[in-house]
């Protein structure tokens, strides 16, 4: 079935383009423009529940739900998509020419990144590296290898040694690891993902990441009930980067953002735009560290 164009939005990430299942493009506010999503999570489970969660699960079941443990990934599509959409959209490619891409002006008419990014966490996936591996293939093949792989995780998955082997491949292939850090106490963490993980478990995971390539961190702020995060809360979290450091961390920049889509649950809302440059400021000001805000 071949779906209608979706226009390409920041508040609205369709994991939907034409018949494809795991490749999407989507304008991405952190990439900075034109991203190519790949979702190895189409079953939408996640080893988080995150309270701001913005993957839609109110759709359908999906079709793919069976144990993790059972691949359930089509590798040969994921590559196969993920050319196509390349070979569309490579300088004077045809896709430019057609709808939602020829809307996109200036920056945002380039391909800023291929993510794996999706309904869930990418590294829980078993093939994790062999998909790894031949996702570049499929780039540079395209005459895309300057274009960076970002990994976007939720740390959980950093300690693990096939992850490793696949971060350590990529260290040569023009990959970056977006690491999410959501909190500064254990108790808002876990409050926050709905995970009975330890934050320290996840902090010192990160470090050791981040002590082979730099990483980029990744922070959602809202409003719960109204209320921006707690003071105290604030300066958990920028103890936590300034030991990270300590610890020999590198951290190529720290993005804060709020929600822009429908979250998990209808307490959290988004964080005023001035609030967010404030936070912002703030962590920039106590930790030395570049911080970008996404409101
Ligand atoms: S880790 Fe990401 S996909 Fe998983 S629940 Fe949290 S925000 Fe959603």
């Amino acid at each position: 079935m071949v779906l209608s164009p979706p226009v390409l939005q920041t508040h609205s990430h369709s994991r939907q383009f034409e018949s494809n299942v795991y490749v999407y493009p989507v304008l991405s506010r952190r990439s900075g423009g034109l991203s190519i999503g790949i979702n190895l999570n189409v079953d939408k489970v996640c080893n988080f529940d995150c309270i701001y969660c913005q993957v839609d699960r109110t759709g359908p079941p999906p079709v793919f739900r069976v144990p993790k443990t059972v691949s359930t990934l089509d590798i040969d599509r994921i590559c196969a998509e993920l050319d196509l959409l390349l070979q569309g959209l490579a300088p004077s490619g045809p896709l430019w020419q057609q709808t939602p891409f020829s809307a996109l002006q200036g920056a945002q008419a380039v391909v800023r990144d291929i993510a794996f990014s999706g309904d869930g966490e990418p590294t829980t996936v078993l093939e994790f590296e062999s998909i790894v591996k031949r996702v570049v293939e499929v780039r540079n093949l395209r005459g895309f290898a300057a274009t960076k792989i970002v990994i976007i995780t939720n740390a959980t998955g950093l300690g693990s040694a096939r992850v490793k082997r696949a971060l350590a491949f990529l260290d040569d292939q023009n990959g970056e690891v977006w690491a999410k850090l959501d909190a500064g106490t254990t108790e808002w963490f876990q409050m926050v993902d709905q995970t009975r993980l330890s934050l320290d478990r996840i902090q010192n995971q990160i470090v050791a990441c981040a002590k082979i390539r730099p990483v980029v961190i990744q922070t959602c702020l809202f409003r719960l009930n109204g209320y921006p995060p707690p003071d105290t809360e604030m300066e958990a979290y920028i103890d936590r980067l300034n030991s990270m450091v300590t610890n020999g961390a590198q951290i190529r920049t720290v993005h804060l953002y709020t929600v822009a889509r429908p979250p998990a649950v209808s307490a959290v809302t988004p964080l005023p735009a001035d609030t967010l440059r404030d936070l912002g400021t703030r962590v920039s000001n106590a930790t030395g560290l570049s911080v970008e805000t996404f409101p």
